[in-house]
């Protein structure tokens, strides 16, 4: 065992195996995955494919050996514990043909842990597994945990990197030693992998794509995915393999393109939240909102006040569920209700100006639909919704049927009527 050992040459290219059965039978959600894909993409490492295999010695010592013919570089998660079903360890050292040895750095750590926590008795047999180390491996230092990571490296240089299971230790663990040893030097010739995401929305994934014209098909340099969710389409522009100077011109580049073409329905970049982006606008106008809603039940407000800072915009709202409520709070006319119905463009513009009036804000914001699963009607579906914004007296109302669940619904009303809104405020 030894603690050094030659860095190995920087990896560009390796596979994932994620380990454990809680994660095949949905019970654990494959975080280590998602969460090293994104951090060895940022250090311009490519996971070119990622397998889950349950505990089981020979389902991983078949999968992390299919992955070392591939690629030659693998890291797996979980199954280093002590307990029964940890047989991460075991099974790769049969894969590299080596014995598993008693680890007395290891053990004598493990026992004295033991005693510093003035835990009773001494240290259980099953424990001192963590000290069972495969002949030959580096150990990788857990500053987060008691079990290490290990380091196994044939010589043919093809090599797998142990981590736990456990999404802390196998965080803690990248960072400090393992990302460390495979990314090498950084310098500025370095292959990157960079994304940008472009957030859409109010226009649905192949429309967009007709929209986008040849650009839909891939800007040279770039690949480009479609990612629909309830707040819209997502266009994520990815760049592989280049230093970050060209990575980044080439970026800039593809979403001004993509810009231009979908400029109307272009709401912000990466991570922008269509809510924060609408508080911007108001504050910079200098207009307040309120909110009324009905199907959404107070989701609009509380996405509002999720954004800091929105207390300077953001005067309140009416959940106004019952038509009761809608009448007595909102203004809403009864014949109104009764000749169009609570879900109706006319209610929600009524809502809208209600809300206006009883808050004194400059723009009101009214849902109102059917969230399902009942409720529908064969004129007013399930997914039906209505909404509408006055701001200062210019009213706009929108219908739109919706699909998803009860959920999704709500959600997409939510993101549907801040949208009208930020359509309105760009109007001038
Ligand atoms: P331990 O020493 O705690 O046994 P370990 O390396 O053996 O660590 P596991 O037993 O496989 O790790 O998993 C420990 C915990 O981490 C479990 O709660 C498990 O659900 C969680 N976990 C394991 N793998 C993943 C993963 N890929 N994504 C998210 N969580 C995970
Ligand atoms: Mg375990």
């Amino acid at each position: 065992v030894s603690e050094s050992g030659a860095p190995p040459e920087p990896v560009r290219r390796l596979e994932i195996v994620t380990i454990g059965d809680e994660l095949l039978l949905g019970f654990t959600i494959d975080t280590n995955g998602a969460f090293l894909g994104r951090t060895l993409a940022a250090a311009g490492i490519e996971i070119v494919r990622r397998t889950t295999v349950g505990d089981g010695a020979a389902d991983i010592t078949r999968a992390v050996g299919d992955a070392l013919e591939r690629t030659g570089a693998v890291i797996t998660t979980g199954g280093l514990g002590p307990t029964s079903d940890d047989a991460t360890k075991p099974a790769i050292a049969r894969l590299f043909g080596r014995d598993m040895r008693m680890d007395e750095t290891i053990a004598n750590d493990l026992r004295a842990r033991w005693t510093a926590r003035g835990w009773p008795g001494t240290l259980p047999t099953s424990n001192l597994q963590q000290a069972m180390i495969p002949e030959s491996a580096t150990i990788l230092a857990n500053r987060h945990g008691s079990a290490p990571g290990i380091w196994l490296e044939d010589d043919r240089g093809r090599w797998v990197a142990m981590l736990p299971g456990v999404p802390r230790e196998m965080r803690g663990m990248l960072a400090d030693t393992l990302l460390p040893r495979i990314a090498g030097k950084s310098d500025i010739d370095r292959p990157v992998i960079r994304s940008l995401t472009l957030r859409t929305t109010g226009i649905g994934e192949s429309s967009l794509a007709d929209l986008l014209g040849e650009l839909a098909s891939g800007i040279p340099g770039t690949t480009l995915a479609f990612l629909p969710g309830t707040a819209g389409v997502d266009l994520r522009v990815t760049v592989r393999g280049v230093p970050l100077p060209e990575a980044t011109s080439r970026l800039e580049n593809a979403a001004a393109l993509l810009r231009e073409r979908a400029n109307p329905h272009v709401y912000g970049a990466d991570d922008a939240d269509l809510a924060a982006v609408v508080l911007d606008a108001c504050r910079i106008q200098g207009f307040t909102l309120a909110v009324a809603e009905s199907c959404t039940g107070g989701m609009l407000g509380a996405r509002i006040t999720a954004v800091p800072g929105s207390s300077d915009v953001f005067v309140g709202g009416v959940i106004a569920y019952a038509d009761a409520i809608k009448s007595s709070y909102l203004a809403v006319p009864g014949a109104m209700l009764q000749e169009h119905g609570a879900v109706s463009e006319d209610v929600a513009r009524a809502m809208a100006s209600g809300v206006r009036a009883v808050t004194g804000a400059d723009i009101g914001i009214a849902i109102t639909g059917v969230a399902g699963p009942g409720g529908g009607s064969a004129d007013k579906p399930v997914g039906t919704v209505c909404w509408a914004v006055d701001m200062r007296q210019t009213v706009k109302s929108r219908r739109r049927a919706m699909v998803g669940d009860r959920g999704e619904i709500r959600e997409r009303s939510a993101q549907a009527a801040l949208e009208l809104v930020r359509r309105m405020l760009m109007a001038g």
